[in-house]
């Protein structure tokens, strides 16, 4: 009988996304209460290595599909592979980390077995023995219960809402390599470019200067916003609005279809402080709002508000702080 709760782990060149760990720390909580081991799925090339720091992370066991053909993702490849990872595992509830594999992978995977999955889910409980999850609808204006039916139970969980354990290099588990056959799908990743980008990642920065519509089209203004990130150690970010104009690249994107963030401090820059924005970044400990229009809904949710033209306040604050260093 399926028991137990397995996690995709999910990895970018040699490291195990913050993501995993985080879902991990959900497995081990929710196998607490309904029972069975927390396992890892950890599919590749050359990635046996991981193994140990899943395990540190929370597994009791990591299934291994390690294979040159599953070097780059692509689903024609990975579903046969965690398919045969999550027979031989055998488990009640698949966790995901919300990323762009798993936001493939996970709907697909579920298609396959027959079963329901709950995507962008923020919290998990356990009625019955059965998972239940929350997850914002209507752009974060209201919360929904969703039961997924079938076995396993899925869901893909938002980055930053799961705490992950504190890692335990004692802990031992074990490593169970898995042969899988796969021949190459109807798409064949040819190349890969990666992004050139400075500063910490969004997702990481404890301090956070975001842009949005008021800031507009000129290179120079967005530079003013990377002056202030680089005096503060943090990164930029910016509202949909800006990202859809062209303005600046969709990674840079922070809400409900971008990343979220939750860094100590997030100054929002002629950003309205629209629901689907604030979802993500709600979480972020103090928000300052800098907006000309005293109606704007930002003020609401910040806890420093400064009415103004940014043009003006930006420059000064920056000079103040490099003052200050
Ligand atoms: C399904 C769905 C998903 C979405 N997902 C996201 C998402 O992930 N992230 C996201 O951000 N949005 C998202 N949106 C869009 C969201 O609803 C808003 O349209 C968007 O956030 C608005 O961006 P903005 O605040 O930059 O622009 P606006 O709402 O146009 O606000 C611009 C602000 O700049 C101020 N301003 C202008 N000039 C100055 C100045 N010189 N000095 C100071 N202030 C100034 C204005 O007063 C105004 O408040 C989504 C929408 C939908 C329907």
């Amino acid at each position: 009988m399926a028991s137990g709760v397995l996690v995709y782990a999910d990895h970018r060149e040699g490291s195990v996304l913050a993501g995993t760990k985080e879902a991990l720390g959900a497995a081990r909580r929710l196998a607490d209460q309904i029972g069975g081991p927390v396992s890892a799925a950890l599919i590749g090339n050359g990635v046996a290595g991981l193994a140990q720091e899943l395990i540190q992370s929370g597994a009791d066991t990591v299934y291994v599909a390690d294979a040159p053909a599953l070097d780059k993702y692509t689903n024609a490849t990975y579903l046969p592979a965690l398919d045969a990872i999550v027979s031989q595992a055998d488990p009640a509830v698949v966790l995901f980390s919300k990323s762009l594999v798993t936001l493939d992978l996970a709907p697909r995977f579920a298609f396959r077995r027959g079963v329901g999955l709950a995507n962008d889910v923020i919290d998990l409980k356990v009625e019955n023995g059965q998972v239940i999850a929350s997850r914002p609808v209507y752009g974060g204006s209201a919360m929904a219960e969703v039961l997924p039916e079938g076995t396993p139970q899925m869901f893909t969980i938002r980055g930053k809402t799961q705490e992950p354990l504190t890692p335990d290099p004692s802990r031992q588990g074990n490593v169970v390599p898995v042969s899988v056959t796969v021949s190459e799908g109807p798409v064949k990743v040819i190349d890969q470019q990666k992004e050139r980008a400075s500063g910490p990642k969004l997702q990481d920065a404890t301090r956070i200067v975001s842009g949005g519509r008021g800031i507009g089209e000129a290179k120079e203004n967005w530079r003013q916003l990377e002056e202030l990130a680089e005096v503060l150690g943090g990164a930029v970010g910016a509202s949909r609005a800006a990202v859809d104009a062209g303005w600046v690249p969709t990674h840079m994107q922070i809400g409900l279809t971008g990343t979220t963030v939750s860094p100590d401090l997030y100054i929002a820059v002629a950003i309205s402080g629209a629901v689907q924005h604030m979802a993500g970044c709600s979480g972020a400990k103090t928000i300052v709002a800098i907006n000309k229009d005293p109606e704007a809904a930002i003020f609401k949710q910040a806890r420093f508000g400064v009415e103004g033209d940014w043009k003006k306040i930006i420059p000064a604050l920056t000079k103040e702080l490099k003052a200050m260093m």
